[in-house]
């Protein structure tokens, strides 16, 4: 198995502990270890007026631009609405076998479906949505087991009915069994 690390890239304010839980979480999943890094880049560059969304072909295309010696994956993570030009918004996306990923939570509040906050529904959005994306960076297709993280999700419940871990099929692809 290759030597693999992930640095999450963190844009806009999230909570320290937030952030740690994931990290550690995701560390467990893929076995490699996790770091966390707050950025300082203007989003507002990456802001469709006419959307009122962030762009993430261009964001994703920034994370990839981002130098950090020793890390083979990177995950941009965000608190805003994110497009790409053909979905009407994104959780997350991806280079396939690529280096670089991104993930906002914007769109897995509970607020935004009008029901009260919750913090460890989030967290659990949220992992499986950087699980996920990791899993492409690492050449995982849709998976269509539906306990197994790399189930394709359009809708937050799809997210809530899959687990944050990897099915044996998808983890003996990529060399982790
Ligand atoms: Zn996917
Ligand atoms: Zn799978």
């Amino acid at each position: 198995m290759n030597k693999q690390s992930i640095l999450l890239i963190s844009h806009g304010n999230f909570e320290k502990v937030f952030l740690e839980k994931i990290a550690k979480d995701i560390s467990h999943e893929f076995l490699y270890p996790v770091y966390l890094e707050e950025s300082s880049i203007d989003i507002s560059d990456f802001y469709d007026p006419m959307r009122r969304q962030y762009d993430g072909n261009r964001l994703l295309i920034e994370i990839n631009s981002f130098t950090s010696p020793g890390f083979t994956k990177k995950v941009g993570l965000f608190r805003v609405d994110l497009f790409i030009p053909i979905l009407t918004y994104i959780f997350g996306q991806a280079t396939f076998k690529g280096s670089s990923g991104l993930a906002s939570l914007y769109r897995l509040r509970n607020e935004q479906y009008g029901m009260p906050k919750d913090d460890i529904v989030l967290l659990n959005r949220f992992k499986k949505v950087i699980i996920h994306e990791l899993g492409h960076t690492l050449g995982l297709i849709h998976c269509h087991i539906p306990s197994c993280v790399m189930r394709s999700s359009t809708y937050v419940e799809d997210i809530d009915q899959k687990s944050h871990n990897l099915c044996i099929n998808c983890r003996t692809k990529i060399g982790m069994v």
